[in-house]
């Protein structure tokens, strides 16, 4: 008999004035966060849902931290490639999956990860499949999938809102820049309390936040990167903070 998990709530943001925000500012923020999302959409696309089940998303995440979305498809495919199932994955030799991964980020520590939590998975539900996650409510799969080593919020977040079409915000590093500098949060805000800042500025519907997230991803990728942001070509600057107080008055010096 496979072992159960205990499953602990946890906190979703309600009323962005829990998270600090100045009441008279909530409503201005949730505005702009609509309209920096209708406009990046419009400059970028509308991005269609995953095919992915969530336990290949799992694979994915772990596979993606700190690394380039080529270097992670590649990774991914070679191990389905070369291993042709996640059990075959999980049963192999941890070498040849760290082998088989070696374009990624640390692939000594996420070969050895990515196994355990497969093992994980396996002992406590009796086959290596998360498509039960779609049948709890988001505060369970987010606790469940919480308690493994190496899966934190954004994981936890990409996982339930590109595979279970669940309203949970993921915050990378783009996200989180773009957000910060636009004035969505504040500049101390980490990634990790981003997290619940801005979900609570969106409409609580999946899509909208999948929207949001592309959007900010995507921007910062391209346009608002980290070294220099590229605010002539940005369709930004009448809501951008940053712009505002750095980069406008830099070129009126000048
Ligand atoms: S105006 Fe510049 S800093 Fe602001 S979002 Fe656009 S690229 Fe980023």
């Amino acid at each position: 008999m496979a072992k159960q998990a205990p499953i602990k709530r946890v906190r979703l943001p309600r009323d962005p004035a829990d998270y600090g925000y100045p009441s008279q500012d909530i409503a201005a923020l949730k505005a702009k966060a609509l309209e920096v999302t209708r406009r990046l959409t419009a400059r970028y696309g509308i991005s269609p849902w995953s095919e992915k089940d969530p336990m290949s998303m799992l694979v994915d995440i772990i596979l993606s931290h700190r690394t380039k979305d080529e270097q992670t498809a590649a990774a991914y495919a070679n191990l389905l490639r070369l291993f042709g199932s996640w059990e075959m994955v999980r049963d192999a030799p941890t070498a040849e999956v760290q082998a088989a991964i070696a374009n990624v980020n640390w692939p000594e520590v996420k070969a050895p990860r990515l196994q355990a939590i497969m093992r994980q998975i396996t002992e406590e539900r009796g086959s290596l499949n998360l498509d039960f996650l779609r049948q709890l409510t988001i505060e369970e799969a987010a606790a469940w999938l919480n308690r493994f080593e190496g899966v934190g919020p954004k994981t936890t977040a990409c996982i339930l809102l590109f595979s279970c079409q669940m309203p949970l915000l993921p915050v990378d590093v783009h996200v989180h820049r773009v957000a910060s500098r636009l004035g969505l949060i504040g500049k101390k805000v980490t990634p990790e309390a981003a997290h619940l800042l801005l979900q609570a500025l969106l409409p609580d519907d999946a899509r909208s936040i999948y929207d949001f997230h592309k959007a900010l991803l995507r921007h910062g990728q391209r346009v608002c990167i980290y070294d220099r942001p590229r605010c002539q070509q940005c369709p930004l600057t009448d809501l951008c903070d940053y712009y505002k107080t750095t980069v406008k008055p830099q070129k009126a010096v000048f």
